[in-house]
């Protein structure tokens, strides 16, 4: 007797055990899920950004904010400043996220990328072909998952320092055979009613009729906006505007400063357009206004074209302005720890940077960022050679602080000046002066004054073009890390989608 009930207690206790122990995995269970999926969701993409760009920017940002204390800098070099680094916490934003993991970035049929591929594929989680914005090889279009946090409800938003119909936001908004077709993404926004839409590029949004349009109808998207309710500020005649408006709830906003890209961060004009991170601090302002969360997506489009003219000073300037970005969406995350997810993705690398370009090892693994100090514009924007050779080297002083060349130097820029005497701003550089790599659409002028300031630093370019390597990506926040590890760029959405329990394609 005594036996049995003894043993009943033990059973009775058995199953209070189990019991409490089912609801203690029930309720982690629910935690577990609850805190998997986010409710705002920041998706940060540096175009061409690889872990090159964003260490030099790194150090960069260190090198400015030390050196008036680092009296020794002269005799340490850059070791110095490492060791001060956690000290002065100049670590960009993007480097202080709880969690990182590298992506591959090959296409279908290519191991070098192109970005309109690299962004289907952070987008959709598709790989495709080169040129082809979010349709897989049959030409099926996919679903980003910027639409898929549309059809269930979030806000949603489209941020760039590039044309806003550039591949990487075409990606998340659009489905087009060719990423050149800029004005059928235009028209494709408009129907999709994405919420939030800032960048570069109202010349797709212009009738044909208008001079800077590159519309070949004459649909006025503006107006066609407007009708459907949004707030449209079409220009930076309208930026002051832009800047006082506050976002009610359920309001939707298309602004684009520029008729093309967005100017690099080292010539933008504040008071015509606002900065990347003011970009992302209004588009905040608006969507956190909806119940159902949002899924904005930021990008720091020029990097990218920066780093194809192997512009060095403007890659460090847009990739430090990119990061200014990650630090708004941070902000945000500290208010709202539990709920949001911010992703920092690169989609390829460009131009194939090097830290450090020494011949030999005479210089002693050294690297001299005072050089990029003294550019105060870019070699793109800022910067024409038109013949006059006097007016050049006054330029190359007061911009670009060059005021006494080496032999060398001398030698290769006249050598570049008498090529495009002779040729035209378009002929290529390459020709003369060896290999230099050189962006299309700059001249040999301009490239070679990019190489002299690059090799004064000692940083090197092996191409104009994007290369092939793996990339970092770096997640905070819910679900955060679930983005670890060697992954692929297609897992970066098919991860995202799981978190926000959407199916894409
Ligand atoms: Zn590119």
């Amino acid at each position: 007797m005594f036996k049995k009930i003894r043993k009943r207690k033990i059973y009775s206790r058995m199953i209070m055990t189990v019991l409490i122990a089912m609801l203690l995995a029930g309720s982690v269970l629910a935690a577990g899920t609850e805190a998997e999926n986010p409710k705002y969701i920041f998706f940060l993409i540096g175009d061409g950004m690889s872990s090159s760009q964003a260490t030099l920017a790194e150090y960069y940002n260190q090198f400015e904010n030390l050196e008036e204390v680092n009296h020794d800098y002269e005799e340490y070099g850059e070791s110095f400043i490492d060791l001060k680094a956690e000290e002065h916490s100049d670590r960009l934003m993007m480097h202080r996220l709880d969690h990182a993991g590298s992506t591959r970035t090959t296409g279908s049929f290519t191991l070098v990328p192109g970005s309109a591929q690299t962004a289907t594929a952070l987008a959709t989680g598709v790989k495709t072909d080169r040129d082809t914005i979010a349709l897989d090889l049959n030409d099926k279009p996919l679903k980003s998952v910027l639409i898929a946090a549309k059809d269930k409800g979030m806000a949603t938003g489209l941020v760039s320092t590039a044309r806003i119909t550039h591949a990487t936001p075409a990606s998340f908004g659009s489905n087009v055979p060719d990423r050149g077709m800029e004005n059928e993404i235009a028209v494709q926004y408009l129907e999709n009613e994405i919420d939030y839409l800032v960048g570069g590029g109202a010349r797709h949004f212009l009738p044909g009729n208008n001079d800077n349009s590159k519309r070949e109808d004459n649909r006025n998207l503006f107006e066609e906006f407007a009708d459907k309710g949004y707030q449209v500020f079409e220009s930076s005649d309208q930026t002051a505007a832009f800047r006082d408006y506050t976002p009610q709830a359920g309001d939707q906003v298309i602004y684009t400063p520029t008729m093309s890209h967005v100017s690099y961060e080292i010539d933008r004009d504040n008071k015509l357009v606002p900065s990347i991170a003011e970009m992302t601090a209004k588009g905040i302002e608006l969507l956190k206004q909806d119940n159902e969360g949002f899924f904005m997506m930021i990008e720091g489009g020029r990097i990218d074209h920066a780093a194809h003219d192997n512009d060095v000073a403007t890659t460090i300037h847009d990739t430090l302005a990119f990061d200014d970005a990650v630090k708004t969406a941070y902000k945000f995350y500290l208010e709202h720890p539990n709920e949001t997810l911010i992703i920092v993705a690169g989609d390829h690398e460009t131009g194939g940077l090097g830290l450090n370009s020494s011949e030999g090892m005479e210089y002693d693994y050294f690297m001299d960022l005072a050089p990029i100090r003294e550019v105060k514009a870019s070699i793109e924007e800022g910067f024409e050679y038109t013949g006059d050779r006097e007016q050049l080297y006054t330029d190359l002083k007061e911009d670009f602080g060059i005021a006494e060349l080496t032999e060398r130097e001398k030698e290769l820029l006249e050598n570049a000046m008498d090529l495009q005497d002779a040729k035209g701003r378009g002929a290529d550089v390459d020709e003369i002066n060896g290999y230099w790599p050189q962006a299309t659409w700059i001249s040999p002028v301009q490239s070679t004054i990019a190489h002299i300031t690059s090799r004064r630093s000692r940083i090197g370019w092996t191409s104009s073009a994007h290369t092939g390597q793996i990339i970092p990506i770096r997640t905070h926040g819910v679900g955060a890390a679930r983005y670890t590890g060697s992954m692929d760029n297609t897992d970066v959405a098919k991860i995202t989608a799981e978190l926000l329990e959407v199916e894409l394609n």
